[in-house]
């Protein structure tokens, strides 16, 4: 035989660095193949993890530009299913951020048929529920479209529909961002108020108050107003108590010179929204206020753990995640605060993580995990979180299932053979690029990410997990691969390693593939049933993972 064709043609073994012959597939950024994801998974990519700081392959300006233009051919097929998946990602809270749904939404008030772009503004109240996401949309929707009728009466709606007492509260807390404010969209909308109260806002924006006073609104709904005025002329810290004690001033009016203040917080640490408590643990833990064994940090650990309270408040995991890794690291992202850690906040900030998922149910089948921990999983940050690389954020979501699956296991992979990083000193890891992770669900979350960040970086095959499982001889219902599919360096393509796998075990094994970044890139074969494309860390995600393993 002088030419061995099979071994050049060959559509069940074909390395990753070319297509399989007729199976539609495209170049990857790594320079490998895989497949082109459909522009709906492309969106709900884009909508959970947004395009901020681009990927490690590829800018964010690229990224993003790639996003648009897959939302835009959607919004071109089909823009009510646009707008209903928008309105569903952003009021279910399953984004970390609202910016890609904000941005989407105005794509389709300037690009979607009149349909669509009524259906866009009537959702604007429900996506853009604060002054700041207003303009986000606002600045968003400039880039596509001018002020017309639907625009002005979508903007009035947003005003007018808003009932007093909340339209108050956006007015002072949200009085301009990125070149808006609530004065530019007022003046270009000319809302007639829909009430006296509204009338009274609109007035407070666009003048202010210059004489406040010294009684309390009889109008219930302009209090804050009059609370923020007399909270920005305080000039002790005894007045800015008695503002919070009396009338529920709240932190975000409170002016910043107070901040340092371990009293001021005190006051305010019982009216804390989660989000804020959140952020501010390093702030109050500096100051004093959060100290080991003083009740106020049993109080914050209840809070933390009240599954009901984290849900209603739709906080994101992600922000747990972040809240967490700055905690735990004792200092705040600027450097300027110091603080020791209280045990009990750090243990509720573990189960609060796991709280902010939607609930799960366990599959009972047996579940190989894969966390792709190769070089470019250390990439830009998640979703625009700082500090959650992809690889952390995969480790994050793998506990979660962990903690409700019975027969699971936990690998790591990243290439074989190649990569010099991986040979040498590295028992376990040197020769086949893939180990198990011995992970706990009972682990901490926090020892987990440590663990995970300190493994070695390599070269990408995402094949591994199922000629893991050949070799071993284990038998797995599910692999659940968590990557940003950019494989490249293995001699087998992932999907050919899942059909070897069904082959010669008999088990008609599962594939998802967990999309840890909004490229438009999956190892998973669309003409394959059994398997699925999920998207990284939406509050969603194991939920949807657990369903398609059970089928
Ligand atoms: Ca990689």
């Amino acid at each position: 035989m002088s030419v061995n064709y099979g071994s050049i043609f060959n559509t069940r073994v074909t390395p990753q660095s070319q297509p399989i012959p007729g199976a539609g597939q495209t170049a990857n950024s790594a320079g490998g193949f895989a497949w082109r994801v459909d522009d709906w998974t492309q969106l709900e990519r884009f909508l959970i993890l947004g395009s901020e700081g681009g990927t490690f392959y590829v800018s964010e300006q690229k990224l993003t530009v790639e996003n648009a233009q897959a939302a835009v051919r959607c919004i071109q097929a089909d823009g009510l299913r646009v707008v209903a998946q928008v309105a569903d990602v952003s009021q279910n809270g399953k984004a970390a951020k609202n910016d890609p749904a904000l941005f989407v939404l105005a794509l389709a008030t300037g690009l979607g048929d009149v349909e669509t772009r009524r259906a866009a503004l009537a959702a604007l109240p429900a996506v853009a529920r604060t002054g700041t996401h207003l303009f986000h949309f606002l600045e968003y929707v400039k880039g596509v479209r001018g002020w017309g009728r639907l625009l002005r009466n979508g903007v009035t709606a947003w005003y007018n529909g808003m009932e007093p007492g909340r339209l108050a509260y956006q007015a002072v807390k949200y009085q301009q961002r990125d070149g808006w404010s609530h004065r530019d969209a007022l003046r270009l909308a000319k809302p007639v108020p829909a009430s006296a109260q509204h009338d009274a806002i609109f007035g407070w924006i666009a003048k202010g108050w210059e004489d406040i006073g010294s009684d309390l609104p009889t109008d219930e709904s302009l209090r804050l107003l009059w609370v923020y005025e007399r909270a920005r002329r305080a000039t002790s810290e005894d007045e800015i108590r008695g503002l919070i004690r009396e009338h529920r001033l709240t932190w975000e009016f409170v002016p910043s010179e107070w901040l340092g203040s371990s009293d001021v917080w005190a006051e305010l640490l019982p009216n804390l929204p989660l989000g804020a408590l959140l952020r501010n643990l390093g702030r109050m833990s500096a100051n004093g206020l959060l100290v080991a064994g003083k009740p106020e940090v049993e109080a914050v650990a209840a809070r933390l753990r009240d599954g009901e309270a984290i849900r209603r408040a739709r906080v994101h995991p992600l922000a747990v995640l972040v809240a967490m890794k700055t905690y735990a690291s004792g200092q705040g992202v600027r450097g300027s605060l110091k603080w020791e850690r209280a045990s009990a906040i750090t243990n509720a900030l573990d189960e609060a993580f796991y709280l902010a998922f939607e609930n799960v149910e366990p599959t009972g089948k047996r579940v190989m995990l894969a966390l792709d921990v190769s070089g470019s999983m250390g990439g830009p940050d998640i979703a625009g979180m700082p500090g959650i690389s992809p690889r952390i954020a995969s480790a994050a979501l793998a506990l979660v299932t962990m903690r409700t699956e019975q027969q699971v296991i936990v690998t790591g992979f990243t290439a074989g053979g190649g990569s010099p990083l991986m040979h040498g000193n590295r028992p376990g890891w040197g020769v086949t690029g893939i180990s198990v992770l011995d992970l706990s669900p009972r682990q901490r979350l926090d020892d987990v990410v440590k663990r995970i960040d300190g493994l070695p970086f390599g070269a990408t095959d995402c094949a591994l997990p199922m000629l893991y499982a050949l070799e071993k001889g284990l038998e797995v219902d599910a692999f659940v691969v968590y990557t940003d599919s950019e494989t490249w360096a293995g001699s087998i393509h992932p999907s050919q390693a899942l059909a070897q796998y069904r082959e010669r075990t008999g088990i008609p094994a599962r594939l998802v593939v967990v999309g840890m970044t909004s490229n438009g890139f999956s190892i998973a074969d669309p003409k394959d049933p059994g398997m699925l494309d999920v998207v990284g860390m939406s509050t969603a995600t194991p939920q949807v993972i657990s369903q398609f393993i059970r089928g």
